[in-house]
């Protein structure tokens, strides 16, 4: 049974019944509509030997005022299923009022890190994502948390401010999780239409020919990203924000390797994301 915690009390005296009886715990945090990718993450928690509480929050303050929050996906039913098939100890459901009641006045920003790539074109995403995760950080205390390498800057975010704070929580990040054609799994990608759905796979196809003319240096490496970028418009993208080889940590600019190739791309009225290392 997966157990719903809908207080802060009631998520407090379960994980330190846990403690108590010498368990770890991990947590994994979600916005919920939850697909393979999620359940993947949750399953590398639980290898690890941790209870794993699951978290589902859209949480308002990391959307911008043109993006999708309204519209956001929120199959709570289907969600609750599919963590009880994988056998998930808890899910903790707080409410907006829970997270943000009245005179709440705090902000987590991380400098740096935040500002390339997802920063320029989602501004105070960042802010939103360091806040909420700190604070669902405080409030299940786990031993470690996990993040997937899909939200390759978010899990760079998580890990600088977690050092910063000295917070004691071990941030562990999760591989991709792909359809069979290599798009990776997003609960974004239900705004597809059904040819987009066949657009989208070129991201991935991008990246992964990129990366490996890299690794094989068969030209300079702004030509070979140009060369990434034309053929993600050709494929039927309306438009790239970014499609940049950069620094695995501090996600500054390099040509040199390992790196990570990070993109963002709009396909109609969906914005796509996607990443991999370069070694
Ligand atoms: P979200 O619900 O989109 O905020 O995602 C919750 C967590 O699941 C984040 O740490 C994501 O990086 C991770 N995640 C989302 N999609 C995938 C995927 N396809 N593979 C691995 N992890 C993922």
């Amino acid at each position: 049974m997966t157990e719903q915690l809908t207080s802060l009390s009631a998520l407090r005296d379960r994980v330190a019944s846990w403690r108590r009886a010498g368990e770890r715990v991990a947590l994994v945090p979600t916005m919920g509509a939850l697909h393979r990718g999620h359940l993947a993450v949750m399953q590398t928690a639980k290898a690890d030997g941790a209870r794993v509480v699951a978290s589902i929050f859209v949480n308002p303050t990391q959307f911008g005022p043109n993006e999708d929050f309204h519209r956001y996906p929120r199959p709570l039913a289907d969600d609750i299923a599919l963590l009880e098939k994988g056998g998930i100890d808890a899910v903790w459901l707080p409410t907006v009022d829970i997270m943000y009641p009245g005179g709440f006045a705090t902000t987590v920003q991380v400098k740096g890190v935040t500002e390339p790539l997802e920063g320029a074109f989602r501004p105070g995403h960042f802010d939103g994502v360091a806040t909420v995760v700190a604070k669902l950080l405080q409030q299940v205390m786990p031993d470690t948390a996990y993040f997937g390498e899909k939200d390759y800057q978010q899990l760079a975010v998580i890990q600088r401010m977690v050092a910063d704070l000295n917070m004691p929580i071990r941030i562990i990040g999760a591989p991709t999780v792909r359809e069979a054609d290599g798009l990776a799994l997003s609960s974004r990608n239900r705004y597809l239409s059904a040819e987009e759905r066949q657009t989208a796979a070129q991201l991935y196809a991008a990246l992964t020919e990129a990366a490996a003319a890299i690794r094989a240096e068969t030209g300079e490496v702004e030509a070979i990203l140009e060369t990434a970028r034309q053929r993600v418009l050709e494929a039927g993208f309306r438009a790239i924000d970014y499609l940049d080889l950069r620094d695995p940590v501090t996600l500054a600019p390099t040509t040199s390797l390992p790196a990570r190739l990070l993109v963002a791309a709009h396909l109609g009225t969906t914005r796509l994301i996607d990443n991999i290392s370069v070694e």
